[in-house]
């Protein structure tokens, strides 16, 4: 991995590249810039790494990685992880790729997250596969102004919905298990679905079931149809039922819908983008803009196969059209992992790696 470079503005981080997306194209990607001795930042807006393959189908068997018979999503994460290892790229989660800006006179980009993060680099991989994931919100003309107050997509502090009448809506894993861990925390609980059937985990249905025989919530079985906040303070909730209408006392509502993919602010980066893709050239899947790359499944161009490996090489070719970026003076010699010495020593220590090269 290259040194650093001193930045002017210590705020800003300075790197060769920075990936946007810890989908495992993301997380290959950064793999191979520590080859090839790039730096790199990988943010993601995620609070944790692997894409799809975590959202998605994490417990699902994958048959089509080569030299890998067999993993599941979560462990072909893992080991991508694993691999990137030696090479410590900083992870930044949670966070959204808001900005992306050419600095005319260094010829290098400055990218911004929606945290305050900024980055001063080369180059920009784009690995953001069909969009950053972000919750899929209330679809209440009223909801926007209560969200983080007494509208959530998430919980980050228990500790807020303490002594409070909440209401959990959503039907999964996420929404039931956050229904049950506010037991003995909220002063009432109520979950909200749209019908009596839950996707959540079997022994979790069965528990919340149970709670609710017990009288510890309430199931309801309807939509969520009205937020009644005068002044801005929730007071109840209304719910469109199969017979009806009822309205639930509720100091906050937590939406557990799911995520929903969102390409939001890349199309105003002004790379060329056909129905949600990122176009580029198959040479090095560079996009219209020049640094601007664009690899997985984000990545469009004739014949295109959204498949996890068709990502890892397109990551590896604009790698290295990337370098040259970065280090426009400095030619790069390729040589294969077997024979790199410095690679050898970086994965496996220095005295493995005497041994492998003596
Ligand atoms: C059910 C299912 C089964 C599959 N099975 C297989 C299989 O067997 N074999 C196979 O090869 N492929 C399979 N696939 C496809 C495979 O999962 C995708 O090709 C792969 O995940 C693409 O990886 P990626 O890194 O390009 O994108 P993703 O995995 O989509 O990751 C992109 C990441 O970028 C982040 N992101 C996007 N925009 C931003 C932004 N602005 N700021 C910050 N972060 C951002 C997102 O939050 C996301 O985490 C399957 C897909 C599904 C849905």
């Amino acid at each position: 991995m290259s040194e650093e470079a001193a930045s002017v503005d210590e705020s800003v981080l300075r790197t060769d590249v920075v990936i946007i997306g810890a989908g495992p194209v993301g997380l290959f990607a950064a793999f191979e810039a520590g080859v090839l001795g790039l730096s790199c930042h990988i943010v993601d807006a995620l609070e944790e790494v692997g894409g799809q393959c975590i959202e998605l189908y994490p417990e699902k068997p994958i048959f089509d990685i080569p030299a890998v018979p067999v993993c599941t999503a979560r462990q072909l994460v893992e080991r991508l992880t694993e691999q990137c290892k030696p090479f410590a790229p900083p992870i930044h989660l949670a966070q959204r790729v808001m900005q992306v800006e050419r600095q005319e006179q260094t010829k290098r980009w400055r990218v911004a997250t929606d945290r305050g993060l900024v980055f001063d680099t080369a180059a920009i991989m784009l690995a953001a596969g069909n969009g950053a994931f972000v919750p899929q919100r209330v679809g209440l003309p009223e909801a926007q102004a209560l969200e983080g107050r007494h509208v959530h997509y998430a919980v980050r502090k228990r500790a807020m919905f303490d002594d409070s009448r909440v209401v959990v809506a959503g039907g999964g894993d996420s929404a039931l298990d956050w229904v049950l861990a506010l037991r003995g925390h909220a002063r009432h609980i109520t979950l909200v679905h749209r019908r009596d059937a839950f996707r959540a985990a079997e022994a979790t249905v069965q528990e919340v079931k149970r709670a609710a025989a017990a009288g510890e919530l309430d199931i309801v079985i309807g939509t969520i149809a009205a937020l009644n906040a005068p002044d801005g303070v929730l007071q109840s909730i209304g719910v469109k039922t199969i017979g009806g209408a009822t309205a639930i006392e509720a100091d906050h509502l937590i939406a557990l819908y799911g995520l929903v993919a969102d390409l939001g602010p890349i199309a105003d980066w002004g790379i060329d983008v056909r129905a949600g893709r990122v176009a580029v050239d198959t040479s090095y899947y560079e996009t219209s803009v020049p640094g601007i790359f664009a690899v997985g499944d984000i990545a469009v161009y004739p014949n295109k196969q959204k498949l996890i490996l068709s990502g890892f090489h397109e990551a590896s070719l604009a790698l290295r059209k990337a370098y040259s970026y970065a280090y426009p003076d400095k030619k790069r010699v390729h040589v294969h992992s077997s024979y790199d010495a410095t690679l050898s020593e970086r994965i496996l220590g220095s005295q493995a790696a005497e041994e492998v090269h003596s």
